[in-house]
């Protein structure tokens, strides 16, 4: 029978977890959101972080920018809360506007600040292979594979999808802890066969149904980190998941599987950083 890989019950887990750490420390951890207005999708992914924080014991400040803001604007508010002690971490929910000024911007996050680990400071850390703050999706993919205790050493992993945010900081991530990791993206001439090969899937494209029955077998763990809202409101992943359920050995649903993850991987960051820690690959194999 297939597994269902259940981040809900996961993120009850963690956030029990932060709930003690957070009582032992002698700060509340804060974490400062920047959004652009008007991001309607932004505000949910916000509001979920709020939620999840709160129930902690973490503070959450959400600011809330003008798109007409300029880069020095933007720049002057980031810099203001590297320098607050009170602050421990600092994101920018994407969208952000253009991914070149986005960049920039993530770049002006100080490292020991950047809870979603996207600035180049960390993405290089993560691709020299000490892995200092991990992007949240790819954390949370570590640790529903950990709670499984699926090992990722030595299988074939195919990612599907590139970004910067998700495909390419969880190839890096897995090639750290030896799989042999191929990455996929709309140009892959034969993605039936590449996905087929894999022992691990991760598909990260927005495109619903892309992991059709035909790409997916017994012997395989699909993580779906797609999340797609159709018009009629309804959450749908990459992955054909009444098709998954029939041949996989593992499926992560869509809701309900990496999203409520990689909002709890954000707050193990936070708090990681309040505790005064850097890199968690330790305990993430232990
Ligand atoms: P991007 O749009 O930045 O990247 C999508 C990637 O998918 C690109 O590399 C693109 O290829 C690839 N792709 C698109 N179409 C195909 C196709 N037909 N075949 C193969 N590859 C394809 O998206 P993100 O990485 O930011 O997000 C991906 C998905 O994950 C989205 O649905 C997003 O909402 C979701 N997400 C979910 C999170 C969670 O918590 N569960 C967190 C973050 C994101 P190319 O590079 O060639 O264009």
């Amino acid at each position: 029978m297939t597994l269902i890989l259940d981040g809900k019950k996961i993120q009850k887990k963690i956030a029990d977890e932060l709930r003690e750490r957070v009582n032992k420390l002698k700060k509340t951890p804060t974490l400062v959101i920047f959004s652009l207005k008007p991001e309607p999708s932004s505000l949910l992914y916000i509001e979920s972080k709020k939620e999840f924080g709160a129930n902690v014991g973490c503070s959450v400040e959400h600011i809330e920018l003008e798109s007409s803001i300029s880069f020095e604007g933007i720049g002057g508010k980031i810099k203001e809360k590297n320098e607050d002690p009170e602050v421990d971490g600092v994101m920018i929910q994407l969208p952000f506007g253009s991914s070149n000024r986005t960049s920039k911007l993530l770049d002006l996050i100080h490292p020991s600040k950047d809870v979603d680990g996207l600035s180049a400071g960390n993405l290089a850390s993560l691709f020299r292979g000490e892995e200092k703050i991990l992007p949240a999706t790819t954390r949370g993919i570590l640790e529903m594979l950990s709670f499984y205790n699926l090992s990722i050493e030595g299988k074939k992993a195919v990612i599907v999808g590139r970004s910067n945010l998700v495909g390419r900081p969880t190839a890096a991530t897995f090639t750290n802890r030896d799989a042999t990791v191929v990455v996929c993206h709309s140009k892959t001439r034969n993605l039936v066969e590449e996905v087929l090969s894999a022992d691990l899937v991760v598909s990260a494209t927005g495109v619903p149904g892309l992991i059709s029955s035909g790409m997916m077998h017994s012997e395989q763990i699909v993580l779906d980190v797609g999340i797609s809202v159709g018009e009629e409101g309804s959450v749908k992943g990459d992955v054909d998941f009444q098709s998954a359920l029939k041949t996989t050995m593992a499926v992560s649903p869509v809701p309900g599987g990496l999203g409520p993850l990689t909002v709890a991987s954000l707050f193990l960051n936070l708090v990681d950083i309040a505790e005064g820690k850097v890199g968690h690959r330790q305990r993430l194999e232990g």
